[in-house]
């Protein structure tokens, strides 16, 4: 079972759709794009000798050939490493090495930078730039049949973002992928054939993980030019290629209701956005549905088990009428079909709903282990289970609220406090554009509570209106004993707020 065969089935069933397209103009057909990928797979094992199960790694910015180079990777039966394309060259550098790629697709502005990284990682044989005649040559020849793959067969190397320390390659076989794609239908959406999938997030991450789903119904993927996240690009994409789905962090479906272009979108050339990777508050969410429409999905999921945790679903979303719809809001819904989820003790039992603790999952979705690291994996997978480092709690109607990752908890006086909620408060101040709440180390009560605000275009914010906000909101040991008034919040390339840094700052 290649996952690859998606491509074949709707090669056969959507033959002359549009399957790629650079920005408005159609760049391969269903039947093409099945057809390159299969001859480039024909010259990933005869020109460069790559055997089943071999590495092969791509830094590209988003672009339409990073598509063909995925699907010509498994068509070819090998295992896919991308690269977020703003990682840093050591970052490249240990990704290289640790996956033990031999060969590298790029785009030009990453060309140098990858030949850097590359000397540290001595089984990387070629780097080929996807603009080059090496590349355009990868179209000459016949095409292949599918290779063989076992369902255990390692897929994607997905290297986790690394929030913490170095990043660590979360091993997804073709049964992971596909367990996720089915998943896609069965809780978050099931498009008619058509429409389109909007990449503004990178490909190397949820966005790519969402072309599985809609190349399976024919949608059309699209990248946008400029190669970056631009509002009003993308509601002329949206507008171009009804109806449109799309993956966003919470911070780009933010950017997206700030800005003034969202009201050129069309009401039918949106389908559905999917958001997740990192908590929505729920101020930001009703402005969303306000403003897109009944259109918002959440996922809760992570590399070691992508896309694939708990949903809330557009349903949910829509229920306004609900009393307990905003509670609803704030949680990330309901245990996906594919997969068990618990919140557990440290020695695993089960706690009953309202009770905080660690959630674990069990299921097809979840990663075979971390690539070349053993005592990571011993430490993440046990028993069959993942243990996700997120703390969290079950209500009693099944719905999940994740409070935060164990490692960002603050105990306070032998209390635990979880920023989120904090954050939750501050971010009501219209004044707050951004926030994120650390702990930092303090004698007496081991940790005390700081916040890192971020105004809104220059508006004046101080701490005495903040503290009052928090004072008619959450407990009062909860609040935070120092503001700090700074620019911007430190990030990493797919937008998670690092909050090691922030703690590096006090
Ligand atoms: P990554 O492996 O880079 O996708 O990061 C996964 C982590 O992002 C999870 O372990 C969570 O801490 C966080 N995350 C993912 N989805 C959500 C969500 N819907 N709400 C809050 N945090 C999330």
């Amino acid at each position: 079972m290649n996952i690859a065969h998606l491509l074949l089935g709707s090669a056969r069933e959507f033959r002359d759709l549009p399957a790629l397209a650079r920005g408005e103009a159609v760049h391969l057909t269903y039947r093409e794009l099945w057809r390159k990928a299969s001859v480039m797979s024909m010259h990933l094992t005869g020109r460069f000798g790559l055997a089943r199960g071999d590495r092969v790694a791509f830094a590209m910015t988003n672009c339409v050939e990073a598509i063909e180079v995925m699907y010509a990777i498994w068509h070819a039966g090998l295992c896919a490493v991308p690269m977020n394309a703003k990682l840093h060259a050591r970052e490249f550098a240990f990704i290289l090495e640790n996956s033990g790629a031999r060969l590298c697709f790029v785009t030009p502005d990453l060309a140098t930078t990858i030949a850097e990284a590359a000397r540290e990682a001595p089984a990387l044989k070629e780097i080929v730039d996807v603009t080059t005649r090496s590349y355009g040559f990868m179209e000459v020849g016949d095409p292949v049949d599918l290779a063989e793959a076992e369902p255990t067969d390692p897929a994607w190397l997905f290297y986790t973002s690394g929030t913490t320390g170095r990043p660590k390659g979360a091993t997804l076989t073709h049964r992971n992928l596909l367990a996720m794609t089915l998943n896609y239908f069965a809780d978050v959406d099931r498009p008619p054939p058509g429409g389109s999938i909007l990449h503004a997030a990178p490909i190397s991450h949820g966005s790519g993980l969402w072309s599985f789903p809609l190349l399976t119904r024919g949608a059309v993927q699209v990248f946008p030019e400029s190669g970056k996240y631009e509002v009003p690009e993308t509601v002329a994409l949206m507008n171009r290629w009804p109806p449109c789905s799309l993956f966003l962090a919470p911070t780009m479906v933010k950017r997206l209701i700030e800005h003034g272009s969202v009201s050129d979108l069309r009401p039918d050339s949106l389908r559905l956005v999917s958001y997740g990777g990192a908590p929505m508050y729920v101020a930001d969410l009703k402005r969303a549905l306000d403003l897109l429409g009944d259109k918002l999905a959440q996922l809760y999921g992570q590399g070691e088990s992508p896309m694939t945790i708990t949903h809330l679903s557009r349903e949910m979303h829509a229920d306004r009428a609900h009393p307990r719809w905003e509670q609803r809001l704030a949680s990330a819904g309901r245990a996906d079909s594919c997969v068990s989820v618990k919140v557990v003790d440290g020695e695993g039992r089960s706690l009953p709903a309202g009770e905080v603790g660690e959630i674990i999952v069990k299921g097809d979705t979840v990663m075979a282990g971390y690539w070349n690291d053993p005592e990571a994996t011993a430490r993440s997978l046990r028993r069959g289970w993942l243990w996700t480092g997120d703390v969290g709690a079950f209500d009693e109607e099944g719905l999940l609220t994740l409070k935060d990752r164990s490692k960002d908890m603050i105990i306070s006086g032998g209390s635990n406090i979880y920023p989120r909620e904090i954050e939750d408060v501050l971010n009501l101040h219209p004044a707050v554009a951004e926030c994120s709440v650390v702990g930092r180390p303090h004698p007496e009560w081991g940790e005390e509570v700081v916040a890192f605000v971020v105004a809104r275009d220059g508006q004046a914010l101080g701490p005495a209106e903040l503290d009052r906000l928090c004072l008619d909101n959450v407990a009062r040991f909860k609040r935070p004993k120092d503001y700090r008034f700074v620019e911007a919040l430190p990030k990493n390339n797919y937008g998670k707020i690092l909050k090691t840094e922030l703690r590096k700052l006090l």
